[in-house]
């Protein structure tokens, strides 16, 4: 019984497994997530957010592995969500 493993599209990284938390509106859903800081799509996010609403803020990829579906994880820091990670 092995997982299925999910790579990042943008990074080519082993994406995480994760846990959103119950208060956020995923409720408590299961994704894998990029936490890899080197990231493009994350690193590119920073400079997006503050360009376009003046905010410190990014977003990580994200696939929701039961109806693979693909959005961006919003943070604010980058250990911003890590609690969340429960591979
Ligand atoms: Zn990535």
């Amino acid at each position: 019984m092995t997982e299925q493993e999910y790579l990042c599209p943008h990074c080519d990284q082993k994406m995480r497994k994760w846990q959103a938390p119950e208060e956020s509106n995923w409720g408590g859903e299961i994704k894998y997530v990029c936490f890899n800081d080197e990231c493009g799509y994350y690193v590119r996010g920073w400079a997006w957010m503050d360009e376009k609403y003046g905010q410190k803020s990014s977003y990580r990829h994200s696939i929701n592995p039961e109806t693979g579906a693909v959005g961006p994880l919003p943070v604010a820091t980058p250990d911003h969500m890590k609690p969340g990670i429960i591979d």
